[in-house]
């Protein structure tokens, strides 16, 4: 059926209908929003390349969990600033650990909201690299130990979920194993399994403070020119175990999303990192876009691309502007 019978204007006259044949809905319930926790207590540090979103000690973390859940928004993602950097980035996996204490303090207050746990050791290591390094290069297999045991440290600690972000190869088993061993079987792992190196972490790595001190991570996070590499990667940490797959950054990445979400059968989570928040930010400030129509536009694409859940530092904003 062509022009002149076929009209598919018709479908688009006005909102009623628009609503009647819209394909992808995008709610609060499809977002997690990332905190950063800082040690401290009343701490609230804004950052600069990232407005609303701040450094907080965990008595201020615990408030912005009660209005994130507040908004209808299910789950918030931890990542820790530890008081001392090391070498092998110890504060990671102690018990008195900053994000250990976040997730005690929250999972007190509001034990529904889910509470999952960065896990990597960027931040916590002096030099800012993922893993443990020996003679100028990031161990692998040494590195599995370490981040195992953060993991176990942070189910221990209540965590509902962990998500490995270091790009290890083995670790997603690694942690499996770990947790299975000490009675945290039920605790899920969402992986980051195919995160490139991208040039959209920028403004992260000032929340965080967890730039790279020499070199880049090139040599374990992905190139960004391929696709087929990252269904490997997504493969690999299905059989080791992972029980969400992410995809990170998300917007230049929408048809890996795309592809991991026909090619496997599990839950798809998208990472729309902080460089994509950034942008958005600075062109609504210029007045150049209309930043909430720009940002609920790419939370929807990112959904329509295959996303399930996506971790966002705009959660708070779009579950508002969606809840009307
Ligand atoms: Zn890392």
């Amino acid at each position: 059926m062509y022009f002149p019978q076929y009209r598919p204007r018709r479908l688009r006259a006005g909102e009623t209908i628009r609503r009647m044949v819209r394909e992808t809905t995008l709610a609060a319930d499809n977002f997690i929003y990332p905190l950063f926790v800082t040690h401290g207590k009343g701490v609230k540090k804004e950052i600069g390349s990232m407005p609303g979103n701040f450094q907080q000690s965990i008595d201020n973390v615990v408030k912005d969990c009660e209005e994130t859940w507040k908004l209808g928004v299910p789950a918030v993602i931890l990542f820790g600033i530890p008081e001392m950097k090391d070498e092998t980035g110890s504060e990671a996996c102690s018990e008195h650990g900053v994000v250990q204490h976040a997730i005690r303090a929250i999972k007190d207050k509001l034990p529904d909201l889910l509470v999952i746990t960065d896990v990597c050791l960027c931040e916590y290591t002096s030099h800012g690299h993922c893993g443990v390094i020996r003679n100028g290069q990031v161990q692998n297999d040494e590195t599995l130990e370490l981040l195992a045991k953060e993991a176990v440290s942070h189910a221990r600690a209540g965590a509902d979920m962990v998500a490995p972000s270091d790009m290890m190869d083995g670790r997603v088993g690694a942690i499996r194993e770990a947790l299975d061993d000490t009675g945290y079987q039920q605790v899920p792992i969402m992986s980051y399994a195919a995160k490139y190196a991208s040039g959209f972490y920028g403004p992260f790595r000032e929340a965080a403070e967890s730039t790279p001190q020499f070199g880049d991570r090139r040599s374990y996070q992905m190139d960004p020119p391929n696709s087929r590499e990252a269904l490997r990667e997504v493969a690999l940490d299905i059989e080791e175990g992972a029980d969400i797959v992410m995809v990170k950054p998300a917007l230049s990445y929408l048809d890996i999303i795309f592809q991991v979400k026909q090619q496997f059968n599990l839950p798809v989570a998208a990472y729309n990192v902080s460089g994509e928040f950034s942008m958005i930010k600075a062109g609504a400030k210029l007045g150049w876009i209309d930043g909430d129509r720009v940002m609920l536009e790419v939370l929807t694409s990112i959904k329509r691309a295959g996303a399930d859940m996506i971790l966002t530092y705009h959660a708070k904003e779009a579950a508002k502007l969606l809840n009307g």
